[in-house]
């Protein structure tokens, strides 16, 4: 049976043990506000996920495409125009 030809001091021991660590794993950092959150999981901090609101203030948001309004921007100018033919006449 292999036998060590030294004993390893107490020093050489400790120094080699200093590498056995545990990593946290399933930990991420939020890129919205930086803070530590599981991966893959909204941010209880922020409410962001993947870059986009989800929670704001405690309350669900709703669809993207409900807040994008760009379109009905020409519908409200719409009855400005109607409104100016009105005045025309
Ligand atoms: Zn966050």
């Amino acid at each position: 049976m292999a036998v060590p030809q030294r004993r390893i001091s107490k020093t050489r021991k400790r120094l080699r043990r200093t590498h056995f660590k545990l990593n946290v794993t399933g930990l991420v950092t939020c890129p919205q506000c930086g803070a530590m959150i599981k991966a893959h999981h909204v941010c209880p901090k922020c409410g962001y996920y993947a870059g986009k609101p989800v929670y704001l203030n405690g309350k669900l948001v709703k669809e993207e495409k409900k807040a994008e309004q760009p379109k009905k921007a020409p519908a409200k100018k719409a009855p400005a125009k109607k409104a100016a033919k009105a005045e025309e006449k």
